[in-house]
C-alpha cells in the first residue's frame, strides 16, 4: 500500500523527538567524483554534519531515544559499544546537551589501541563515566557478561537515588529500556527529508548507498521508500555481517517498524539489498583499498570518509561504477553516516597504506 508523504509524516510524528539535529542535513552533488567515475551522478547527504560532536547517523536516532529517556523520567543513560564507538560518543554528547548523565561500557572487541584518541578522547572531554571491559586474550566478549554488567551499573545508579535508561547498542534493535525501534523510525523520517530535498532539486533518486552495521538505518530508509511507493534501490554495504543472515535481520526490523507505524510493509526479497563484498578482513580492519578510497574523496571533494563505515561504502560505489552496475545518468545518493574521527586511531594503517603510493607519485 502506498501513502502520501503527508500521511507518512503524520504517522512518524506520533513519535516525539528532542531537537538535536541541524535539519535538513545538506545534500550536494559530488561533481569531481561524478566526473572521475564517468557517471552515475553522485550526491552526498551529509549526516556527518548533523551537529553533535563530530556528527553521524546516531544523532538522528538519538533525537527519539533521548525523548524516550525523558518520557521514562530517567536522568542517567547507560549504553555500550566498542572502545571507539561512534554511537557511544554521540550518546554522551546528546546526554550532556540535555542534562543527562552518560555512562559508557566500552568493549575492547577488536585490535585497536586503548589510548586516548579519536572518540575515546572526546568521551573523556565529555566527562562520560567510562568503564572499559577487556575481552580475555583470544576470546570474545559474551553478550551475557555485558548484560550482567549493565544490570550491575543500573542497580548502582538506583542506589545513588537516580534512574537509568539502558539504551541498546547503536540505538538499533529494541531491547533493555527501548521498547520501540526508535533508531529506525528516525530513518523513515530521514527518507522523507531526503526525498523532498532531491525533489526541490528536480531529481529523482535511483539508488541510495550507505554503510550498514546493524541494518537499522537501512531498514528505516527501506521502509520510507516502500511506504512512498518509490522504486529507489537502497543498497546497504555491510561492514561486518554476511549477506544472508543480515538481510533477514534487516527485513525483521523493517517489518517491526511497519507494525509501529500501523502499516503493512508488503516486503519482497528485492526490497532488501545487501552487499558483503567490501568487508575486507573484517569489522574495524582498515585495508589498502579503503585507504585509497578515503584519499580519493579527500583529494577531489575535500571531504573525509572513515576507515570503518563510509570508506567501505564509498569503495563500493567506486567498484560498482567501474563494473557498470549503475547507468551513466542515474542519480546515486551516498549517505555520509559520519565516523570520521576513526581516522585518528587508525593513523598507523593509513600512513602505511598511503605512503607507498606517495613514494611512487614523488618519483614521477
Ligand atoms: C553506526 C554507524 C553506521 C551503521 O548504522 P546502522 O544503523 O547500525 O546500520 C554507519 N556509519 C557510521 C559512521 C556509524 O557510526
Amino acid at each position: 500500500m502506498e501513502y502520501s508523504m503527508n500521511e507518512i509524516e503524520k504517522k512518524v510524528k506520533k513519535f516525539k523527538r528532542k531537537k538535536l539535529l541541524y535539519r535538513p542535513t545538506p545534500i550536494s552533488r559530488l561533481d569531481k567524483i561524478t566526473e572521475i567515475l564517468k557517471g552515475p551522478n553522485v550526491f552526498m547527504k551529509r549526516e556527518d554534519l548533523a551537529g553533535l560532536a563530530l556528527g553521524g547517523n546516531k544523532t538522528r536516532k538519538l533525537e527519539y531515544i533521548i525523548q524516550d529517556v525523558f518520557d521514562s523520567h530517567s536522568d542517567v543513560i547507560i549504553t555500550w559499544g566498542s572502545v571507539q564507538s561512534n554511537w557511544c560518543l554521540q550518546t554522551a554528547a546528546a546526554a550532556r546537551k540535555c542534562g543527562i548523565k552518560p555512562i559508557l561500557l566500552l568493549l575492547k572487541t577488536y585490535e585497536i589501541q586503548k589510548e586516548m584518541d579519536g572518540n575515546l578522547l572526546m568521551d573523556f572531554i565529555l566527562d562520560a563515566d567510562i568503564r572499559i571491559m577487556d575481552a580475555k586474550k583470544g576470546s570474545v566478549v559474551k553478550a551475557k557478561d555485558v548484560e550482567d554488567i549493565l544490570e550491575k551499573i543500573s542497580n548502582e545508579v538506583k542506589e545513588d537515588g537516580h534512574k537509568a535508561y539502558t539504551a541498546p547498542i547503536g540505538g538499533s534493535m529494541t531491547g533493555f529500556s527501548m521498547k520501540i525501534p526508535l533508531g529506525t523510525i528516525a530513518y523513515v523520517d530521514a527518507y522523507l527529508e531526503l526525498k523532498s530535498q532531491m525533489k526541490s532539486m528536480n531529481k529523482d533518486i535511483d539508488c541510495i548507498v550507505l554503510a550498514s552495521g546493524s541494518g537499522s538505518t537501512q531498514a528505516g530508509l527501506i521502509a520510507g521508500a516502500k511506504l512512498c511507493g518509490d522504486d529507489t534501490k537502497i543498497l546497504g554495504i555491510s561492514v561486518s555481517d554476511e549477506k544472508e543472515g543480515f538481510s533477514r535481520e534487516i527485513e525483521k526490523i523493517t517489518e517491526q517498524v511497519g507494525d509501529c507505524l500501523e502499516v503493512n510493509m508488503d516486503l519482497t526479497d528485492e526490497d532488501i539489498i545487501v552487499l558483503d563484498d567490501y568487508i575486507g578482513e573484517g569489522y574495524g580492519i582498515l585495508n589498502e583499498k579503503v585507504s585509497q578510497a578515503i584519499r580519493l574523496m579527500a583529494l577531489n571533494e575535500g571531504i573525509f570518509v572513515d576507515p570503518i563505515y563510509t570508506g567501505k561504502a564509498f569503495l563500493a560505489i567506486i567498484d560498482l561504477a567501474e563494473k557498470g552496475f549503475f547507468n551513466e545518468n542515474e542519480n546515486v545518493l551516498f549517505i555520509h553516516t559520519g565516523g570520521t574521527s576513526a581516522l585518528f586511531p587508525h593513523k598507523q594503517g593509513i600512513k602505511k597504506f598511503l605512503s607507498e603510493k606517495q613514494k611512487i607519485r614523488n618519483k614521477i
